[in-house]
């Protein structure tokens, strides 16, 4: 099995996934377009078995009819999607696994809060949790923003299903914004040094090239939504005394207009 990240380079920095399985399939997740699939699929001589859409935004699924055409292939996502995703044929449910190749599988995590029609994966491999897909809930350094979704449910996902995740876990976004997220959490706690080593980092690298993968145990170094017991943070937003959830909601609402 094999991960193809591609960054699509597009006006909101999309990321679109091939999973590559041994027995020369493979499945897409959130097609930015068919372009970008059939090139995987072609220079590696795979077939395509199916499509996962995280959620429904349209910058993730606008691969999806020409594919549908191409390859006849399945289309996979959160049963909220009935009537928005095109071609869906197949609604996933919370702790669902998908077997992929001989040990490794996707397990389904109901994530609501970017939209209420939102799933992340688990790559497990021998049923040990090795990184996860995570769509436009998670990204590094960030979090989806709520506009057509509720910031509270996005603070439970966030809490009740991530905080929990080993430290090595990698992470795998629907969107590359790793600088401009270190620039805001930087504008929250000017004194964090690991944003900083990693701001630097983003600056210098090209994601045409080979995009920076974060891991859970990063997040929670930089990440200001995992950050929410931070000082700084809590002082910046007039937050002292505050639950976890009202400094998240407090934070969405800032990083909304930052
Ligand atoms: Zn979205």
């Amino acid at each position: 099995m094999k991960i193809h990240q591609v960054y699509t380079a597009s006006e909101l920095r999309n990321f679109t996934y091939l999973i590559e399985l041994e027995n020369r399939s493979a499945i897409a997740i959130d097609p930015w377009d068919e372009a970008v699939v059939n090139k995987l699929l072609s220079e590696n001589q795979l077939s395509l078995k199916a499509i996962i859409n995280t959620h429904e935004h349209w910058d993730h699924i606008q691969g999806n009819p020409a594919l549908v055409a191409q390859h006849g292939c399945e289309v996979w996502a959160h049963e909220n999607g009935w009537g928005k995703i095109p071609g869906l044929s197949r609604t996933l449910v919370a702790g669902e696994r998908i077997a992929l190749d001989t040990d490794m599988e996707l397990q389904v995590l109901d994530t609501p809060g970017h939209t209420f029609a939102h799933l992340c994966f688990l790559l497990l491999e021998q049923s040990q949790i090795k990184a996860v897909f995570t769509g436009d809930t998670l990204f590094s350094a960030g979090v989806g923003h709520c506009r057509s979704g509720d910031a509270q449910a996005l603070y439970q996902t966030i809490s009740e299903q991530f905080h929990r995740l080993p430290d090595e876990v990698l992470v795998y976004p629907g969107h590359e914004y790793l600088e401009n997220n270190l620039r805001f959490t930087l504008s929250l706690e000017p004194g964090n040094v690991n944003a900083q080593t990693w701001l630097k980092r983003a600056v210098e690298s090209d994601p045409t090239v080979e995009p920076i993968i974060t891991c859970i145990g990063d997040e929670r170094l930089f990440n200001s939504f995992f950050r929410l017991d931070s000082a700084d943070i809590r002082e910046r937003l007039d937050c002292l005394t505050a639950t976890d959830q009202q400094v998240f909601i407090a934070l969405r609402s800032l990083r909304d207009n930052w």
